[in-house]
Parts: C-alpha cells; structure tokens; sequence
C-alpha cells in the first residue's frame, strides 16, 4: 500500500513497489478507467446481416491493428503476448457466441460483443487462479477495443509526450499504445511483480512502479511528477531540489545498467579463475529469448505449475512441446524441470480451502495423492529426456521427509517401466534433486544428500518457514528476512550434508539474484546459481570482479554473525567496498 510520506510544501512523495527501473519525468497523465457498458438493442432479421459485417470488419480491423503494433515492436516478448491476444480473436467458440447472439437473439453487434466477452471473463474470474487475473485485463481491452471500432471510436489516445501515465491498471495493448507515444513512465494502482503489463514495461523499458495508491491526490493538477522505477518513488510536484537529485539518480542509473550488460557475455569466472555456473529461473516461453541475451548457461529452475494452471490441457504432449522449447533455447545447455509445485499460494481449481495452505497440501504432497497427474509430468519429462540426454534433471519440490524421496523414485521407476515396455527411449541416468526449502530437510541434509544427484536451495519457502513468517503476508513482511543468521545456519548445514555425500548444490530462490548474496554463496563453495534473468548480468558484474579468497572471507564472516542487522550491515559495507 502507497502511503503519504512526507509533505514538504506543495511537494508529495508516495511509495509503490518498484517495478521496471528507470526514472520518468514529466506532467502527468491519468489513464480513464474503462467504464464500457452496452445496452441491449435489439436488431430486425434483415438487420442481422449487417450487424455480421460489422463484427467481421471490426474483428479484422483489431487483428491488423495488433498486426501493426507487432511490426514497430520487433521485441520478441512484446509479440508473444500480442499474439496471445490474436488467439483470442480467433477464439471459435467466442465468435460463435457473439454470431448467435446476432444472427439467432437478434442482438446489435456491440451489445453481442459485450456480453459474449463478459461470459468469457466471468469464467475466467471464476477460476480464481492469478494468471486469469492477468490474462483478463487483455480480454477487457480487445472487447472495448472492437466496440470502439464498431462505434468508429477507435481513435489512439492522444497523450503529451514525456507524460508519466497513473493508471488504475493497464492493459498490455494500452501499454503498446502508450509506448509509442514516448510516454516517460507508469504508475498503477494494481499490477502484480508478474503481470504481463509489468513485463511488457520492462521489455519496452518504462520505468514503472506498482501498487502505488496515488487516488487520493490528482496529480494532473501538479505541474510536474517525478517517479523512480528503482525505488518505487514518486514525487507530485516536487521541488527544485528534488528535481536535481533524480537527474542525477538518472545518470546514474542509465551508465549503470549499459556497464552491467558488458558482463552478460563474459566467462563465469572470478578474477582469479575459479569458475561458477549462472543459470535462469524460467516460467513463460516468453523468457527464453533472455537466456542468450543476459548469459544464462541454462536453466537452474523451471516452474511448471504456472503453464499447469493457464492450460486445461496440460496433457502429455503438450508439457512434451514445452519442455522441448525449454531445451531447444537452452542451446545444449542444462535444464532443470522442477515437478509441479501447486498448493500454498499456487491453487490447482480442485483445491480445497485449507486453514494454512503454506502448511498444507503442497508439492511433493498433493504429487504423491495424484499419481495420475505425476506418472503425466514424469512420463513427458522423461520422453524428452530421450532427444537430451544429459542434459535434464528432474526436481522435486516442498520435500519434508527422507520417505517422500524414496516414494518419488518408486513412481519415476514406474513410469519408465512402462516406457521400457513401449519401447520408447529415455535418458536412463537422468539426476534427481529435490528442493531444500523446508527446515527439516535443511537439518536432514547429510542423509537426504545420499538418496539423490542434488539439492537445490529454494531461499523463498526456506525462509517463511525458518521464520515462521508467511513469505505473502503484507502484515508481517518486515519479519520476513531472508538475511536472518538461522536461514544462513540451514544453508551452511545443507552444504556440508551434500559435501558429505559428494554431490552438488545450487540455489535457486530470490537470494541469489542479490550480488552481495550470490558473493556469499559462491564464498561457501556453492558455485551454481539459477535466478531471474534480468538479475544475472548485475549478479555476474560482482561475481567476475572478486576472487574466491575474497569470497570465502565475506561468507566466513557472514556465517559468523548472529544477528540479521548486523549481517545486512556488513554486506552493504562490503557492496560500498566494491564501488
Ligand atoms: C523457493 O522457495 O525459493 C523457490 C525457488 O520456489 P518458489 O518460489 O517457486 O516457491
Ligand atoms: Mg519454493
């Protein structure tokens, strides 16, 4: 939540979370909220006809508008999510809709449109998942857009150059739209870290802050606003000073970000030549084409419960297609599918409530009540394995127990019997690693390292559950420190139970995507790290810069301290020391 922080004279400064980096300047400009509503017209049958047409000729004009605006993008992430909008276009049952409506209800083509979306939405609403949430706010806006064609009101909005845009939410569209008029940032009420308007920010490069309440103020009438995509600052009117210092923030920050993608393409090397392995944490196909442009030498983390949840029809041969992109743009490089990891936040539609779903049926869990949905994931993963050997690993989520490792491999030996029998090739050495993100796997280390190939720390759960602190709850999220002494006391105990065993360990939670993080981890010996990837080219600028000795030093120190403050201290100590 935005709140007021200071008012100093006529100047405001409110904080959101930020978003998209960069600093935006400039008048602002305050998105209306679509309001569309359609009244019911009722058309004669003769009228029917040409109430057709003007669908087809409205539907046609959005698809060549959609088509222009994928011409200008020439950004390959920008037209993934154009072209999911297309699909919507083409949506066979959605037109039917409207036709029926038309040609059998006798209904004028706007109100058609209208209601055949509303239904379509609704259903999606109804699902309850958070990508619907995202995916929704795109299905508004191709429906107002073809009403506003069929009103012949489609015109753009017209919006000064350099405006800073506040906006409720936004569509991806309205953000296409928006970028082409050299808007100079964005600042939105809503909006999740994830959303596709905040990708599509980032993609096109404006700086944008989310959950920013800014309603209580109305920042057109300011002459000036200033907003920090890097700190979620904003400033309504802000004062010559004020002004001075995000200038030179913005100097800053821009020979920043153009020193920081040099290390990109660079070895993962430390400067004395000890080597470590950048991997990315990857969920949508749209962030394949990151792993070459950031340097990520594979993929440490697939999530795949997002596309279980945005695909009814996760079927066998459909996860084989997406693990097969995976692997083809990961260019020979490793991938690591972690199983599906629905439950605590991440609901499947047939969940029931639970009291403390963190606590609840999540992961390995509800994977070993579902066999079906299990033998599925195992049966496709290992399919593709066949075309990559070597190159997969398989990795287990929310392990808790030493006996839920054991009943894991009992199925992966059950489904590739049965491969076996059909005689359908698969990698017969394909490793098996499981998540440590629960405590009492962490203290278990030395002997769940003998069951399998490898661990991978996942810092997030390892956290809110070290902590006792829901990583999710607004309430309690000064508690949530993922720098506590206990998370690095589990961390170290998971290193030295896979020492022990002989096998390696990566971490693949947010932690390392922080440099001064990564450092540490690299200096306790953990050399591979999987993280988002617009993070690896800042992680690998300090990594590159340092040597090991220098590392083990900073983590034998941090290992030392028993209070977070302190070990927050030294590390922006230690981040000032490195310039
Ligand atoms: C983690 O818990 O650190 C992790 C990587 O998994 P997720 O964030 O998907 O729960
Ligand atoms: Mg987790």
């Amino acid at each position: 939540m935005t709140h007021v922080k200071e008012q100093t004279g006529t100047s405001i400064t409110l904080t959101g979370i930020a978003a998209s980096g960069g600093i935006g300047g400039g008048r602002a400009w305050v998105l209306p909220t679509s309001s569309t509503t359609v009244k019911p017209e009722k058309i004669s049958h003769d009228d029917a006809k040409k109430e057709l047409a003007k669908l087809d000729a409205a539907v046609k004009h959005v698809i060549s508008e959609f088509d222009h605006l994928k011409s200008i993008s020439k950004d390959d992430e920008v037209n993934q999510i154009l072209d999911t909008q297309i699909q919507v276009l083409y949506d066979p049952q959605l037109l039917e809709d409207i036709h029926i409506k038309i040609s059998k209800q006798l209904f004028g083509a706007e109100y058609a449109i209208f209601e055949s979306f509303n239904k379509y939405i609704e259903l999606l609403d109804e699902s309850g998942v958070d990508w619907a949430k995202e995916r929704m706010i795109d299905i508004v806006s191709i429906r107002d857009q073809l009403i506003k064609t069929i009103k012949n009101n489609g015109e753009e909005l017209l919006i000064a150059e350099n405006s800073v845009i506040f906006a409720h939410d936004v569509s991806p569209t309205e953000i296409i739209q928006l970028s082409r008029q050299n808007i100079s940032g964005l600042v939105m009420q809503k909006g999740g870290l994830t959303s596709h308007a905040v990708i599509l920010a980032q993609s096109l490069n404006i700086p944008c802050v989310i959950s920013a309440d800014w309603t209580m103020h109305d920042p057109e009438g300011f002459t000036m606003v200033l907003m920090d995509g890097d700190s979620g600052e904003i400033i309504l009117n802000p004062s010559n000073d004020e002004k001075s210092l995000f200038d030179k923030r913005k100097t800053e920050q821009e020979e920043i970000r153009a020193e920081t993608m040099i290390w990109a393409a660079k070895p993962d090397q430390t400067n004395c030549g000890s080597s470590f392995t950048i991997q990315a944490n990857i969920e949508f196909l749209n962030e394949l084409p990151r792993l070459k442009t950031h340097g990520a030498k594979g993929v440490g983390l697939l999530r795949t419960e997002t596309i279980l949840f945005q695909s009814k029809n996760f079927d066998v041969d459909n996860q084989i297609e997406f693990y097969r992109s995976v692997m083809d743009a990961a260019d020979n490089k490793t991938v690591t599918i972690r199983l599906f990891d629905a439950g605590g936040d991440k609901l499947l539609d047939d969940y029931e409530a639970e009291a403390n779903p963190f606590l609840g049926w999540r992961g390995i869990r509800m994977l070993l009540d579902k066999p079906d949905l299990l033998d599925q994931q195992l049966e496709a993963i290992l399919r593709v394995s066949g075309d990559y050997p070597g190159k997969l690993k398989i990795l287990v989520p929310m392990v808790s127990r030493l006996e839920e490792i054991d009943e894991i491999k009992q199925a992966i030996h059950r489904v590739e019997r049965l491969l076996e029998i059909k005689n359908i090739t698969f990698d017969k050495s394909i490793p098996l690693g499981i998540m440590i993100e629960v405590p009492s796997i962490a203290l278990m280390a030395e002997h769940a390292a003998e069951k399998v190939d490898f661990f991978s720390i996942g810092t997030n759960d390892l956290t809110q559950y070290t902590l006792a602190v829901d990583r999710g709850n607004e309430h309690i999220s000064k508690l949530y420190e993922p720098l506590s002494p206990a998370v690095w006391k589990l961390i170290a105990m998971t290193k030295s139970g896979a020492d022990k065993a002989g096998i390696p360990v990566a971490v693949c939670g947010e932690m390392a995507s922080r440099p001064e993080l990564a450092a540490c981890f690299l200096g306790m010996g953990i050399t591979e790290l999987s993280m988002t990837t617009n993070s690896i080219p800042g992680v690998k600028a300090i990594l590159c810069n340092s040597s090991k000795s220098e590392l083990k030093n900073l983590a034998e120190i941090i290992l030392s301290i028993n209070e977070t403050h302190l070990i927050n201290l030294h590390l922006k100590e230690w981040m000032q020391s490195k310039g």
